[in-house]
């Protein structure tokens, strides 16, 4: 999920239940500098975990706390893998990321509405 002061991610979760979130293992706080709680991944490979939840099948991650498409948070969002850091709500060029919108679509809400990115800040906190 996004960190956006204006924060559609808040009343939607989408990409918290349709995708595997997969990353290096070493981002596991069973390694050296990991963070992610191990306890709450699964592992895919010898190198790679995912987010309980996300892998096979990916159904809910297990750190989403709320009701999807309603209200959501992320229970261990400052130690989130780095899948969730970098999927972002909006492209550089402020247009809406286009996996963001197809998730999104899936769970009934709509497309967001690009942003003009040298104003894109002062917008989301203004809501
Ligand atoms: S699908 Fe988009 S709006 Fe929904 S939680 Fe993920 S990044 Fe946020
Ligand atoms: S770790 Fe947090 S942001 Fe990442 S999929 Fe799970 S609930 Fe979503």
């Amino acid at each position: 999920m996004s960190e956006e002061a204006f924060n559609p991610c808040i009343s939607c979760g989408a990409c918290c239940s349709k995708f595997r979130v997969s990353f290096y293992w070493g981002e596991a706080d069973d390694a050296p500098g990991g963070y992610v709680p191990a306890h709450l991944t699964e592992k895919v490979t010898p190198f790679l975990r995912a987010m309980a939840g996300t892998h096979p099948i990916p159904l809910r991650c297990v750190a989403l706390q709320g009701e999807i498409g309603q209200s959501v948070n992320c229970s261990i969002y400052s130690h989130r893998p780095s899948p969730c850091r970098e999927f972002s709500v909006w492209l550089e060029d402020g247009r809406p990321n286009r996996a963001c919108t197809t998730v999104r679509a899936k769970i009934g809400l709509p497309e967001l509405p690009a942003i003009h990115p040298a104003a894109s800040d002062a917008e989301r906190r203004a809501g």
